[in-house]
């Protein structure tokens, strides 16, 4: 199966497998809210959001107003929790589309409670984070969020911001974090307020902390089948199996003589006589530009290619001199297997300074998605 220049290829079988390990990790009574925001970092937020429909999820996270009303144009059931701020002027589309928003803080709960229809909400809880939420402290404004008579509370939660390292102060300030949070709960219940549904666990919460519980699990990375890091996939995250694989075409395969240069500016030079391929991806569809000049390769009839010379936006020169079977129209694996070698998002991000969670959520808007074939009958309905 092949895209037109550069592709995507979504293993939905890995999805499935992905889903059934971290529902074995589940505390009891949990479920998974699988992410899908920033078009399923990457992936595809449609194909992803329908394969895990099929798959039997009934509830979803995206970011803003847009990225759920955009599952609802593409009937996608359940609920839609929106995690990010949404401007009062696209609260329409909250109630349009059945979603739920998060309450931010106080002030923003009245803005929504001051539209004067019902809204659908989970209140949001800071803890630590110091990013959205009404502070854990300030009890008063969360039971006046409660009592607001517009909104319609489904749900509380915070976010744990320390959860992915193994050491002492991060293990006391995500103890910290839950126990605050779970204060508030007690509180609220104390007075009789009760909070429908209650969640704090994301992708490293679920694997470091399952014990801290919730109705909710609101995992992205490691459903898609790797974590921030090399080290955190192969500590963590060893059972899971990536999601995405990234391709494109060689376009042109040509000889270089030595003394000639290649690609923009004169870096490079050509100290012998090499053969050097054109590739149909660029550094606008998410290729990042500091892969350039040999930090980076690809993978070509399973042998690494390093790249050569300056990324360029849509196209991307690479040295096929070990490679002497590659031909124009040859497919170029950029993040994925070839043979037996593979580049993980995650060997990407450390070349590029980053965590994979950005290489991946870069993948851009011109990459075809392409869901593979798959036996389970449910994910071949599903695409
Ligand atoms: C993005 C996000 C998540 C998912 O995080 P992962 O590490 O990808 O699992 C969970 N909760 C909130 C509030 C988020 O913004």
């Amino acid at each position: 199966m092949e895209g037109h220049r550069a592709w995507i290829e979504l293993n939905l079988e890995h999805l499935r497998h992905n889903v059934a390990v971290l529902q074995a990790l589940l505390p009891p009574g949990c479920r998974l809210m699988p992410v899908v925001k920033a078009n399923a970092y990457g992936h595809g937020a449609i194909p992803i959001a329908r394969a895990l429909s099929s798959l039997g999820i009934q509830s979803f996270c995206v970011a803003t107003a847009e990225e759920g009303a955009d599952l609802r144009r593409h009937h996608i059931p359940g609920d839609i929790l929106i995690l990010g701020f949404t401007p009062p002027e696209e609260l329409s589309l909250v109630r349009r589309y059945d979603l739920i928003q998060t309450v931010v803080d106080r002030d923003y709960a009245g803005q929504l409670n001051r539209l004067g229809t019902p809204i659908r909400v989970h209140v949001a809880i800071d803890t630590g984070m110091h990013r959205l939420g009404e502070r854990w402290e300030n009890l008063e404004n969360i039971c006046a969020i409660f009592s607001m008579e517009h909104l319609r509370v489904e749900g509380m939660f915070t976010h744990l911001c320390a959860d992915d390292r193994d050491n002492p102060q991060d293990r006391a300030f995500t103890a910290a974090q839950a126990k605050a949070f779970d204060l508030v709960v007690q509180q609220l219940r104390d007075r009789g307020i009760c909070s429908p549904k209650i969640h704090l666990l994301g992708s490293y919460g679920l694997l470091n902390y399952p014990f801290l519980g919730g109705d909710y699990a609101r995992v992205g990375m490691a459903l898609y089948g790797i974590l921030s890091t090399a080290e955190d996939t192969r500590r963590w995250g060893a059972q899971l199996r990536p999601v995405l694989s990234l391709h494109a075409r060689l376009s042109t395969v040509r000889t270089l003589h030595p003394g000639e240069h290649a690609g923009y500016g004169l870096d490079f030079t050509a100290r012998r006589e090499m053969q050097v391929a054109a590739l149909t991806i660029g550094y606008a569809d998410g290729l990042p530009r500091a892969l350039s000049s040999g930090v980076g390769s690809v993978l070509i009839h399973g042998k690494r290619a390093p790249i050569l010379g300056r990324i360029c936006m849509d196209q991307t020169l690479v040295d096929i001199t070990g490679i002497p079977e590659a031909r124009a129209g040859d497919t170029a694996v950029i993040l994925g297997t070839s043979g037996g070698e593979t580049i993980s998002a995650c060997d990407i991000a450390g070349q590029a300074g980053t965590i994979a969670n950005e290489i991946l959520s870069r993948l851009g808007p011109r990459l075809d998605r392409l869901p593979v074939p798959s036996k389970t009958p449910c994910l071949a309905l599903a695409r």
